[in-house]
């Protein structure tokens, strides 16, 4: 197949979904591939078509002129990974500043370099996140961050699905948090439903020390009157807790009820410092807890109490926070830091087995940003991974979760569709020229990392 590439991006996807009704089929079969059926694991064939899957079977599809035909075999077919808390640009940081506080991290070395950061810097950046997320499984992403504008652009190009956001920080609704809640409604304005649909917005105050609580009421107002989610942190560190118990009085999570914050569905990232109650009061108000174990643990934060959350009834999805506190963006890695994690902590091994982390992971953080495949199932929007378990990490993978949670790696990850659309197909990104994104980030990092 030869390809085109404009500004570092393969002109490949749409066209697709513009071509050949007329002409011929577009379909895809995809053959001999496992899945999970309410449960059961078994060995199907695909047909997808417009963008939907049309039939999942153990019978034989018929090949149309026209479909593109995959063997599955040794393959075990998923919903993309829903990577429910990121910070795409921050692949820029990776590595910069490791194995210090989150006070000194923030304030010492993320700050300062963000402060510098340029549109095209950003861009790159998170070109160079999309494409280690696309080569991992993931699908769909919920981000908040600034130079929105560019974090769209890479989106939309890398043709997978985005609820963006742009990060507020106000302590007060002067001036500046009058600005800062026009520019996340800008986001909302400009970007809720673009990218034929794929892209969605929320709004972000960052979290309950960075915005004060006019700026929490004005961004609830905002959430709601626009029909979008909140994006937010909550309880990620106990020094967080201890602030808000000093300046407001209660934990953050009695403080932003008693705001009617939880009022808009909101999604929470970290939830690590939570008790009983609390944990009732997010399951009473529909709040998705995002876990982002990994970043919890290197930041020496703790863990969230996963298993409470899920048995009290929270919606817990899975993300991997910015790179710069991960270092990666790999849903793969994720769920089995999940899984072990809880498993360690509870000294339990039955604790969050890997078919409860590989929902999380997919149908959870679905149901949290209300777009995608939630399930390998006729009538969901065609956002796959196939995953190998015939390599030698995995084989011979008597149980598919097993496999995919403590064994695979983002090398078993072969092809990704959003949408019945390959943005990897047989290990190749065709969206993303990952060669020149390299390029440009490292170009750029010596204008971005402290002397
Ligand atoms: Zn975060």
């Amino acid at each position: 197949m030869r390809r085109h590439f404009i500004a570092g991006i393969v002109d490949y996807g749409y066209n697709c979904l513009q071509m050949g009704k007329e002409e011929q089929s577009m379909g895809i079969v995809i053959k001999n591939v496992v899945v999970d059926e309410e449960g059961s694991v078994k060995s199907v064939n695909l047909r997808i078509e417009d963008g939907v899957i049309s039939a999942v079977t153990e019978e034989a599809i018929q090949e149309l002129p026209g479909d593109t035909v995959i063997d599955g075999k040794g393959k075990f077919a998923l919903p993309g990974f829903v990577n429910a808390h990121t910070h795409i640009p921050m692949s820029l940081f990776r590595g910069l500043a490791d194995d210090i506080s989150l006070d000194t991290w923030l304030h010492d070395h993320i700050w300062p370099a963000e402060k510098r950061l340029t549109d095209d810097d950003v861009y790159w950046g998170s070109l160079l996140s999309l494409a280690e997320m696309l080569r991992s499984g993931t699908t769909q992403i919920a981000d908040m961050y600034f130079h929105t504008d560019s974090i769209a652009r890479a989106v939309s190009e890398a043709g997978m699905r985005g609820t963006l956001s742009y990060g507020i920080v106000a302590h007060r609704l002067d001036q500046h948090g009058k600005d800062e809640i026009s520019k996340a409604r800008e986001v909302v304005k400009d970007y809720h439903g673009s990218s034929h649909g794929r892209i969605r917005t929320a709004i972000s105050p960052h979290a309950i020390y960075t915005c004060g609580r006019d700026v929490w009421r004005a961004a609830t107002a905002l959430a709601r009157e626009e029909h979008v989610p909140l994006h937010i942190h909550l309880c990620e560190t106990r020094a967080e807790v201890e602030w808000s118990m000093k300046n407001w009085g209660h934990s953050p999570v009695t403080a932003l009820d008693d705001l009617g914050v939880f009022s808009v569905p909101t999604i929470a990232a970290h939830c690590v410092h939570v008790n009983e109650e609390e944990i009732r009061l997010l399951a009473q108000r529909s709040v998705t807890a995002v876990h982002c174990p990994k970043s919890n643990a290197k930041l020496g934060n703790g863990h969230a109490p996963v298993v409470s959350l899920l048995s009290a009834g929270v919606n817990v999805a899975l993300g991997t926070d910015g790179a710069a506190s991960n270092n990666s963006q790999d849903m793969l890695e994720e769920m089995r830091m999940a899984s072990l994690l809880q498993k360690a902590a509870l000294e339990d091994p039955t604790a969050l087995p890997a078919r409860q982390v590989a929902r999380m992971a997919t149908e959870n953080g679905a149901d949290a940003l209300g777009m995608g495949a939630r399930r390998i199932a006729v009538g969901e929007d065609a956002d796959i991974v196939l995953v190998r378990l015939d390599g030698v990490d995995t084989v011979p993978a008597y149980e598919p979760f097993s496999a995919l949670v403590y064994a695979a790696h983002a090398r078993n990850v072969t092809d990704v569709l959003v949408a019945g659309e390959f943005l990897l197909r047989d290990g190749e990104l065709l969206t993303i020229d990952e060669e020149r994104v390299k390029y440009e980030v490292v170009n750029r990092f010596g204008s971005i990392a402290p002397n």
